[in-house]
């Protein structure tokens, strides 16, 4: 027996992937409070029910929209989840109505799904998504150490 053609990971890789396929405990998954600002227009607010509380404004959760259609469009053109759109450079800023949904609904148990104010609305959010997708600082820095 032999172990050459076996690639070691280096530790940061090796904790890279662990972070990637960490599970969640179920209270990081589970919402206890969510508040959707529809009429001030802000965004939305979860606190999990570990205490940890993540917001995301309209305009993210749109860029984030995790329907098929949406996803591969990202992929297309490379963008991370709630990665704004590139805007067309000669193309001279025209005046676009803040986004935000004319309509929450929950789905089931496990998810949240916005019906926009520019029409779409095949986005289902499941909690571990958004879980996953929190950008509060804590949560930024062990992605990125
Ligand atoms: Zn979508
Ligand atoms: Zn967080």
């Amino acid at each position: 027996m032999s172990h050459e053609g076996i690639r070691f990971l280096s530790e940061e890789e090796a904790r890279k992937a662990a972070a990637a396929e960490r599970e969640l405990p179920r209270d990081a998954t589970e919402p206890l409070h969510v508040r959707v600002r529809k009429t001030e227009g802000t965004g939305m607010e979860i606190v999990w029910k570990d205490g940890h509380a993540s917001q995301w404004s309209f305009t993210w959760l749109r860029d984030a929209c995790p329907c098929a259609t949406c996803h591969e469009e990202r992929e297309q053109e490379q963008r991370q989840p709630g990665e704004p759109k590139p805007q067309p450079k000669n193309m001279l800023p025209m005046y676009k109505e803040p986004l935000r949904p004319v309509q929450v609904q929950t789905v089931g148990r496990y998810a949240i799904s916005f019906e926009w104010n520019d029409g779409h609305h095949s986005g289902i959010f499941s909690w571990e998504y958004l879980r996953r997708m929190c950008h509060c600082d804590a949560c930024k820095n062990q992605a990125s150490r």
